[in-house]
């Protein structure tokens, strides 16, 4: 009950505010979009590191496969390979499902 009382008061200040501003609420919907939108930039640059910039890039699975060879030699199991939705190369992962895009 008190919380939902704090939280309409906190929504009638944000109101207050952006009048002073001039900000209409149309304004205040379209920041929020951007916001968002740059929001969703960062997570995608974040994807894009773990999953493509962070790893070393094969040209072809080829090459790929032969690394996979290469690291099972020296007891590294369970890599598999991947095309890159980014760079269009290929990236080796111990992850069976959840970096393949
Ligand atoms: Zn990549």
């Amino acid at each position: 009950m008190s919380s939902k009382k704090r939280s309409a008061r906190a929504r009638q200040r944000e109101e207050f505010l952006a009048s002073l501003d001039g900000t209409s609420m149309d304004d205040v919907f379209s920041h929020e979009e951007r916001r968002r939108d740059r929001m969703d930039e960062r997570r995608e640059a974040a994807l894009r590191h773990k999953a493509c910039d962070s790893k070393q890039r094969y040209g072809s699975r080829a090459q790929a496969e032969g690394a996979i060879a290469a690291c099972a030699e020296y007891g590294m199991t369970g890599l598999r390979c991947y095309r890159c939705t980014y760079c269009h190369g290929w990236h080796l992962t111990s992850h069976a499902t959840t970096e393949q895009r």
